[in-house]
């Protein structure tokens, strides 16, 4: 989808007002179960789910931490995709030990220089708004130093460099920068509490990431090739070795939705911003599902997986794609599954997580 597609979907759907926002600030005001179905629904149809980072990152912090003048301006330009926002966390050399972050900015006047490196950052070709962590003083315990600023992508000394996926796709960036002014205004909250807001965004993903609309469309769309396709003369939907495999992931989905139905009737319960550790679970498990069902797919339609990269590659050498029409996006599908145990908190820190505030080890 483009990025002018993904905006008119989401103005489309932001008619009843944002979905996870509260109805002051122009959300839909919906309950959390109500958010949940929602969500899974769209994944399940299957439809882009981005209302991008604007709608469920910044725009929480900054309706719960920012002053009047900046909901004022900057709410309203999110929940009708005016601006689009990317994520300036990720460093080199300051990944899951973010509080090691060495973007400076150093405050002059009525602005701030900011000078450092973010990576992976999704959507940042797209975006023309970063929020961004930045250490505003180094000499103190490093998640003391931090502040949450917010620059435009225009800005003099902004560049993107593209990073090319596994998939073949541009969905990262390297994004510089380099004696970039930003306004005092721009500064979300205090000075140096950056560190309290990226905790709030980050446990704000309050019932985790489990994809089981993602995951239950890839089943379905495995079985309905798998329908489709005969192996020595018989369906292999028929196989009772294809059925026993796809019987191992529907089973562990169904767990993993009843386990996902728990935490979101949890939250309900808890103060926004705080994340049940049986978040974790629902990462992890949901990211191996989400791969295995990928996997599946794979599977299922053999050769006719050869990515045609024609499309995403500006460097191909435009090769004619190989196999059944509708089947290009398999085998990228897959190979974008494996970020899914990196994404949002990898597989091993999930683990750490469940050992110590799940387990008590
Ligand atoms: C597709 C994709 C999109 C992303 N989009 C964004 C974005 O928009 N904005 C943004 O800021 N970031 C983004 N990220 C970055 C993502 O948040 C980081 O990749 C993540 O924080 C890990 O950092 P790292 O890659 O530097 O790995 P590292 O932190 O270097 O970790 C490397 C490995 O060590 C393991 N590890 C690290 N610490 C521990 C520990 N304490 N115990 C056990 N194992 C450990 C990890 O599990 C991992 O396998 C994206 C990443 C991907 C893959």
């Amino acid at each position: 989808m483009s990025k002018e597609e993904i905006a008119a979907q989401a103005r489309l759907l932001n008619k009843w007002g944002v979905p996870t926002w509260p109805k002051e600030y122009g959300g839909a005001g919906w309950t959390l179960m109500q958010q949940y179905i929602f969500e899974e629904e769209l994944r399940a149809f299957p439809a882009k789910v981005t209302f991008g980072m604007g709608e469920s990152l910044v725009g929480p912090v900054i309706y719960t931490f920012g002053n009047d003048a900046q909901k004022k301006y900057y709410l309203p330009r999110i929940a009708n995709v005016n601006d689009w926002w990317c994520q300036g966390f990720s460093e080199p050399g300051a990944g899951f030990d973010l509080a090691s972050l060495k973007t400076r900015a150093v405050r002059n006047h009525d602005h701030y220089i900011v000078n450092g490196q973010k990576t992976w950052t999704t959507f940042g070709q797209h975006a023309n708004w970063i929020f961004c962590l930045v250490r505003t003083n180094p000499d103190v315990e490093k998640q003391q130093g931090i502040s949450f600023l917010l620059i435009e992508m225009k800005a003099p000394g902004v560049t993107v460099r593209p990073i090319q996926l596994i998939d073949g796709g541009y969905e990262v960036n390297e994004v510089f920068l380099d004696n970039v002014i930003v306004p005092v205004e721009n500064l979300v909250g205090e000075e140096n509490k950056g560190w309290d807001y990226a905790k709030y965004l980050l446990g704000n993903e309050r019932f985790g990431d489990a994809g089981v609309g993602t995951s239950r469309e890839r089943i379905q769309r495995a079985k309905e090739l798998a329908s489709r396709t005969a192996i020595c003369g018989e369906r292999l939907i028929d196989q009772p070795a294809f059925r026993e495999k796809v019987a191992a992931v529907e089973v562990q989905l169904k767990a993993l939705e009843i386990t996902q139905l728990r935490v979101v009737a949890t939250a309900s319960k808890q103060q926004s911003g705080t994340q049940d550790p049986a978040s974790s679970i629902l990462k992890l498990k949901g990211s191996q599902i989400e791969q295995a069902a990928a996997e599946l797919m794979l599977d299922v339609i053999g050769p006719y997986a050869l990515p045609d990269l024609s499309q995403e590659d500006p460097e191909s050498l435009g090769e004619p794609c190989i196999g059944l029409h509708g089947l290009q996006r398999i085998a990228p599908t897959y190979f974008y599954s494996r970020a899914a145990s990196i994404y949002s908190g990898s597989s091993e820190i999930q683990k750490n997580i469940i050992a110590r505030a799940i387990l008590g080890l």
